[in-house]
């Protein structure tokens, strides 16, 4: 039974349990929203601030409330197409020039990369390859040397002569 409810909680943590007056240590947090301490540790890790280096660790519900809300706006406000989330400006935006790159990671996966039109920070938007056409929009896509493969090594040509190759 505990393990469902930390489950259905895990998943989204309400902000609105917070209390933004008081300071909370990890221990706390956990137990707040019913999660497991190492879920508090990576927030921390992915940019949840603490109140100073003191031990115990100390978080300001302030910070932990927006770190929250944050968290939940990126899941509610999807991209468009076109669109990278700008973690600066926490909200979906047009990268500038609507140009971006696209990094590969596999064969399916990769990061679409462009600079945010508005504040000029980094965005990535994790997508698969076939998703593309889906989410291109507006934005003008450069691939890596994988058009390339596309297009040449699909079909090794067997008869040319290996040696040609030099
Ligand atoms: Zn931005």
């Amino acid at each position: 039974m505990r393990t469902q409810e930390i489950i259905v909680k895990a998943r989204r943590p309400n902000p609105r349990l917070v209390k933004i007056h008081r300071n909370y240590t990890v221990e706390e947090i956990a137990k707040l929203f019913g999660i497991h301490k190492n879920t508090v540790r990576a927030w921390i890790k992915t940019g949840l601030p603490l109140c100073d280096d003191k031990r115990p660790v100390l978080i300001l519900g302030r910070e932990l409330a927006a770190f929250l809300q944050a968290k939940r706006g990126n899941s509610k406000q999807p991209c468009q197409a076109g669109e990278m989330y700008c973690l600066r400006c926490r909200s979906p935006q047009k990268p500038a020039a609507n140009m971006v790159d696209y990094q590969p990671s596999n064969d399916k996966m990769g990061n679409l990369i462009g600079l945010c039109s508005c504040c000029e920070a980094v965005m990535n938007r994790r997508v698969s390859l076939a998703k593309i056409p889906l989410i291109k929009g507006e934005m003008e896509i450069t691939f890596p040397q994988a058009e390339k493969h596309i297009g040449d090594s699909n079909q090794p040509s067997l008869n040319s002569d290996l040696r040609g190759v030099s």
